[in-house]
């Protein structure tokens, strides 16, 4: 890596947590991740990937759509109380990586599996975890328990991941998109041969919930897990900034664009697509705090650990300190009417300008 006043050079970026979508969505969103990103690990929750065919299908779909052979995507299954390890065996073998698992509401309140496929707890999946360990699949998890108060669904997973790490030595495990201190301080806490590291996002190390709630409500800074306390971004930053040394953390942008329909509405999804401000925002914050030469282990160095993606540190990416605008709205490719788009994306910092521009 090599950093200058204004220009930084750097292995290319790694994601460990990216939205993609499918149809006009993947086509509209994907360019702004493979401008920057080689190794990315693709969360297969929308479309759902469940099967080693949903695998193959969503892998050519992802390869048809794109245009750089640097990005390198790389597909996470959901995994569902009646995966198998014979399923995983084949969906391992048709190319996913890892598994994600996350955690369903019993009222059927946010339910996306079914509630008869669903898991309610860890210890539910703890079959399929053996599995992951045996076939040597890291696991990815979103560490909500979505039947208590929102503010504290993350706090209250953080025995049960120790529980899981204790049980599965040798499973890779990744506690995804952190957001409040008690599982940040678990993680830091951790001793150095652990099995189990994190991600964090662009913009859970910038934003409260004041953003979203704390004036007019702000739909598209809503997102899960939802901002926190002033306490918990720092202590998200503060692990973030010193990725060098800790190790234990890693980008995961976790974009997820909506069509802005889909946010300004009665029933607003929670995601923000982050892709096209991410990089930018994320430098700034680490040159604010003097700690620039730690971005290249957050980027990329620490998620290729995480997944066993090779670090190329030949392949770099460049920014250099040049402001631009981040736009307002991207347009969705394939809502054009009479050569006017009919949908768009608000972006994270739409409208906002930043200081580093990826240097094209
Ligand atoms: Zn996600």
């Amino acid at each position: 890596m090599r950093i200058t006043k204004n220009r930084i050079t750097m292995m290319r970026m790694s994601d460990g947590h990216l939205h993609l979508r499918d149809n006009y969505m993947l086509k509209t969103v994907l360019p702004y991740s493979e401008n920057v990103i080689g190794h990315a690990l693709v969360i297969g929750n929308a479309p759902k990937i469940r099967s080693a065919d949903d695998v193959t299908r969503y892998a050519v779909e992802i390869a048809n759509a794109q245009s750089k052979k640097t990005f390198k995507p790389k597909i996470a299954f959901y995994i569902t109380r009646e995966t198998t390890y014979e399923d995983i065996k084949h969906i391992k073998a048709a190319g996913a990586i890892a598994g994600k698992l996350f955690l369903e509401n019993q009222t059927g309140q946010e339910t996306s599996t079914g509630s008869e496929s669903g898991i309610y707890n860890l210890k539910q999946a703890y079959d399929q975890c053996a599995a992951m360990q045996e076939l040597d699949m890291p696991l990815a998890i979103h560490a909500e328990d979505p039947t208590v108060f929102c503010l504290d669904r993350e706090d209250v997973m953080v025995p049960q991941v120790k529980d899981l790490g204790e049980n599965f030595l040798r499973l890779r495990i990744s506690v995804e998109h952190i957001t409040g201190k008690s599982m940040m301080n678990f993680l830091e806490d951790l001793p150095p041969s652990s099995n189990i590291r994190g991600t964090i996002t662009s913009h859970h190390p910038v934003l409260t919930l004041d953003d979203v709630i704390g004036g007019r409500l702000h739909p598209h800074f809503f997102c899960k897990p939802i901002f926190k306390r002033p306490s918990d971004r720092d202590a998200i930053l503060n692990a973030m900034l010193n990725s060098g040394k800790n190790r234990r953390v890693s980008h995961g942008s976790d974009s997820a664009p909506w069509r802005y329909t889909d946010k300004e509405c009665k029933e607003g999804c929670p995601g923000m697509f982050t892709a096209p401000s991410a990089p930018s925002v994320t430098i700034e914050l680490f040159e604010k705090h003097n700690m620039l030469h730690n971005l290249e282990n957050f980027f990329s160095k620490n998620i290729n650990e995480t997944y066993g993606f090779p670090s190329d540190e030949s392949d770099t990416i460049e920014f250099v300190r040049k402001p631009w605008k981040v736009p307002r709205y991207i347009p969705v490719k394939g809502s054009e009417w009479m050569g006017i788009h009919s949908d768009h994306i608000v972006p994270f910092m739409a409208g906002q300008t930043l200081e580093w521009s990826l240097e094209t």
